[in-house]
Order: structure tokens, then C-alpha cells, then sequence
């Protein structure tokens, strides 16, 4: 499932930006990164005594067509490092050079697609989502072809592990069910240890994972974010948000928000997102199905009983975060908060509001200052009929401030800081950085960080080309 492989040379590694907090919880000393020998670790150009950097198998589902040999075209797990609680983490390159699974691929990432990466896990970690983790991102000193020439980076990044969906496709289309059942032991043993306690401990990980990912999907939906590929290789067997590829946050409330050019049919829309991922969930039963049961039909039935369990655990994650997000305690069986959620989602899509702005100034409408929430309205009365329900219900202001953040890594603002940095200026990415690391609390001077993008940056569209 794993080859011993090689980083290429970097001809002349520069440091971009390095994440100071997360190199102490690994215990890396930031100093020793910064020095010409930590920009050959964090290329993969000097490997660590004892390390043996890999390059992992997957397969995976591609929007809908499965892919049976994808794995790490240009990307190596250079190991595991304990964080300073003990939790064991992959550290994993991205832009390292071909591997033998790189295809066509030429190996390589560029500045603004890892710098992207790093901007948006950081934020959603900020958030309070689960997501692997960015370490740093280190310039190669080489041109890239892309559609024109672009600075080559590598991207450090660190994660629960680099375990996916599509490495049990990968696993079950071997035919091995000895090696299936390793890499669901791993995963066990890695994630889920409860699981091995279980009466059947396989379906127990299958139902883990369709409790994180249900659980991950409704944050995302909660914050506005659009992951963007949700293939089965882009979908962790922890949870964790991973592989920021043409991701954005949505701004105007649209459930059909789709961003990456190359998404024609919406397959990854906005709303779609927690349809995709039982979705994927399905294909990861069908690869486990040899280890629920040695009969098909009963291990089918196993599966389709576990999977059921998604809508419910998805339905009851996102009714919370939503009734946490209107300040009302968790409104699962309510009746009330729910008709409220869904009467103000039109409202919302009807009058394209921006949807993070519009949730953190109802923090201030909490309090009684309604005029800026009122403003954004198009139907004013609409939003007072609603907007008088919802305050006799005695919203938490504060409490609304802790989950509705004020700022996140905009899609105009990410694009501006990329083309600086690409351009050799790294302060606006520092100054993003710096706002969407701590999203909830308001500082003034970052008005501009908070605003929706003006109405000249026109329909957003992220590339692939990563
Ligand atoms: P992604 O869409 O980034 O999740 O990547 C899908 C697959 O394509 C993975 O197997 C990647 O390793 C591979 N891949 C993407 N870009 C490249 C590249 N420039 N060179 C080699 N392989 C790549
Ligand atoms: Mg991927």
C-alpha cells in the first residue's frame, strides 16, 4: 500500500511562511525549520535517521468514476511524530517530485494552490473543524508549467492520518482481504480504538467513520464552506477535512454554490455536500464488506443498516450547530427552532445575503441592534416578522459570537493575498492569516476582512490547477 520513495532536489529552497504554534505542539524547534537545513526537511531533501519516506496507494471515485490507481502522484508521508499530547501524527509532503503513482502528473505544486491550502486549513482548524493541519510552505526556487510558468512550492502539512476512503478501494480491489483487514485494523488502532472493544469491530469502524464524517459535513455546511471534490481519495477515515483543492466559502446563501471550474454539473454543490458524503460512505462500505461478514447478503444488510444511521446523525448535527448559530440552545426536537432555521434559509437564499455577515451582526440584533441584520434584506418585513419570533425566544448573544465567526478566509481576499505572494509580497497573506486564525473575535482595523467581496470581483470560479 506503500512505496519507499524520494523527494526531488529543490534547487533553492526558500521559506514562505511557517507555522510556529503547530511546529511546538510536534516539537520542532521553529528556529532549526527556518535554517537552511529545516527548509531541506521540510522539502524532503534530508531525511530524518530512521524516517522512510512513502508514497501511499489509493483509488478513488472521481466524480462518480472510479479511478483504481490514484495514490501519491506527488506527495510523500514522511513519517510519524507524537505532538506534545501524545497523539500520533502524519507528516506528509505535497509538491515533492513524481512518484510512481504520479501518471501524467509532473510531480509538482505551486505557491498558490499550497499557500491556498495552508490559509484554509489553518482557518478551518481556527473554526474549530476538523482538518489536517499546515506546517509550512517552502518556494523550490523552480519554474513550474502550469497554464503559464509559476514558483514551485512544497507544502508541509500534518494530519491524524493520510488514511482515505479510497485506501480501502484500493485495499478491497486487491483481492487481499488479509491486507484489507490490516488497514482496518490500522485505522482501529490509529482512530478508533474503542471500536476494537466491539462486538463486531469493523462495522463498529464503519459506523465511526459515518459518525465523523456526519458530524464533519455539518460544520462545514454550518460555516459555508464548499470543499469542492469530494471524491472518495479526498474523504479521511478520521474526519479530518483534507486535500484543499478548488475549496471556498460561500458568500450569498445559495445551496447550489459551486466554485470549481471544472464541477460542471454541481455534483459538489454547497447543498449537495452531506448527500456526496453518504455517498462516499457507501463506497466504503462495499469496500469493508468482506470483513462485516462472511455471507455478502448478510454483510450487505449489516452495511445498509450502519449507513442509515448517517441522516440521522448528519440532521441532528447541522439542526444544533444551526440553532447554536440563532443563540438557541440545541434545538433538536424543536419544533419552533427548526421551522425558524428553514424560514430564515429562505429568506437568506431569496435575498442573496451574505451568509457569514448576516449571522455574526444577528449576534448584534441579539442585543437589540437589529439595523444592520435588517439591512441586509431585501424583503424588510419578512425578515421583522421573522427576526420578532426568533428574539422571543431569548437569544445567547454571546454565546452566538463563539460559533458565528466574523472573519474567514474570503475567496477575494485569498485570491489577492496568492497573487502577492506569488509576486514575492507576503504581507497581505500575512495579514489574512492573522484575521482567520482567530475568526471570532472582532479587532477593529480588519473591517475589510469582514465585508463580502465588492460586487467587481464578479462570479467566483477556483481552478484545478493545482
Ligand atoms: P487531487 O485532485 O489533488 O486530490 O489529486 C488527485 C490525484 O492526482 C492524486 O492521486 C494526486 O496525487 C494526483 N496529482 C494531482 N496533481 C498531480 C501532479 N502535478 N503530479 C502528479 N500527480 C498529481
Ligand atoms: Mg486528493
Amino acid at each position: 500500500m506503500a512505496l519507499p520513495w524520494q523527494a526531488e532536489q529543490a534547487p533553492d529552497p526558500r521559506l514562505l511562511v511557517l507555522n510556529e504554534p503547530l511546529a511546538a505542539r510536534l516539537g520542532l524547534d521553529p528556529a532549526s525549520l527556518r535554517s537552511s537545513e529545516g527548509l531541506l526537511l521540510l522539502t524532503g531533501n534530508l531525511v530524518p535517521p530512521g524516517a522512510t519516506p512513502v508514497a501511499q496507494a489509493y483509488a478513488g471515485h472521481q466524480f462518480g468514476w472510479y479511478a483504481p490507481r490514484l495514490g501519491d502522484g506527488r506527495a510523500l508521508l514522511l513519517g510519524e511524530i507524537a505532538d506534545v499530547d501524545g497523539r500520533l501524527l502524519d507528516v506528509h509532503l505535497k509538491g515533492s517530485g513524481r512518484t510512481p503513482f504520479a501518471r501524467n502528473g509532473d510531480g509538482r505544486a505551486v505557491i498558490g494552490p499550497m499557500l491556498r491550502e495552508y490559509i484554509v486549513s489553518e482557518a478551518m482548524h481556527a473554526l474549530g473543524i476538523p482538518t489536517t493541519r499546515s506546517l509550512a510552505v517552502v518556494a523550490t526556487g523552480r519554474s513550474v508549467h502550469r497554464e503559464t510558468l509559476q514558483p514551485g512550492a512544497v507544502l508541509s502539512r500534518v494530519a491524524g492520518s493520510h488514511l482515505r476512503v479510497g485506501s480501502f478501494q484500493y485495499a478491497r480491489a486487491t483481492g487481499n482481504q488479509d491486507l484489507l483487514r490490516r488497514l482496518a485494523d490500522h485505522a482501529i488502532t490509529r482512530h478508533y480504538a474503542s471500536a476494537a472493544e466491539a462486538e463486531h469491530p469493523y462495522l463498529a469502524l464503519f459506523q465511526a467513520v459515518i459518525a465523523a464524517q456526519a458530524s464533519l459535513v455539518a460544520e462545514w455546511m454550518c460555516v459555508g464552506f464548499v470543499h469542492g471534490v469530494m471524491n472518495t481519495d479526498n474523504m479521511t477515515i478520521s474526519g479530518e477535512t483534507i486535500d484543499y483543492g478548488p475549496c471556498a466559502f460561500m458568500e450569498a446563501f445559495d445551496p447550489a454554490a459551486v466554485y470549481s471550474s471544472i464541477d460542471e454539473g454541481g455534483r459538489y454543490a454547497y447543498g449537495n455536500q452531506p448527500v456526496v458524503a453518504e455517498w462516499n460512505l457507501t463506497r466504503l462500505a462495499e469496500a469493508l464488506l468482506p470483513l462485516f461478514h462472511d455471507d455478502e447478503e448478510q454483510g450487505v444488510a449489516l452495511a445498509v443498516e450502519s449507513l442509515g444511521a448517517f441522516r440521522r446523525q448528519y440532521s441532528a448535527a447541522w439542526s444544533a450547530g444551526m440553532a447554536a448559530k440563532l443563540g438557541l440552545p440545541d434545538g433538536r426536537d424543536d419544533e419552533e427552532t427548526s421551522a425558524l432555521v428553514d424560514e430564515l434559509l429562505a429568506l437568506l437564499r431569496q435575498g442573496q445575503v451574505d451568509y457569514t455577515s448576516f449571522f455574526r451582526s444577528l449576534g448584534t440584533a441579539a442585543r437589540g441592534q437589529a439595523e444592520a441584520a435588517r439591512g441586509m434584506f431585501v424583503d424588510l418585513a419578512g425578515f421583522d416578522a421573522w427576526a420578532l419570533r426568533w428574539r422571543a425566544l431569548g437569544p445567547d448573544a454571546d454565546a452566538m459570537d463563539r460559533v458565528n465567526p466574523v472573519y474567514i478566509p474570503r475567496n477575494h481576499l485569498v485570491e489577492e493575498a496568492l497573487a502577492f505572494a506569488t509576486g514575492g509580497d507576503l504581507d497581505p497573506l500575512k495579514r489574512l492569516l492573522d484575521a482567520v486564525t482567530f475568526p471570532f473575535d472582532e479587532r477593529p482595523g480588519l473591517e475589510r476582512y469582514a465585508a463580502p467581496a465588492p460586487a467587481s470581483f464578479g462570479a467566483y470560479r477556483t481552478f484545478c490547477g493545482t
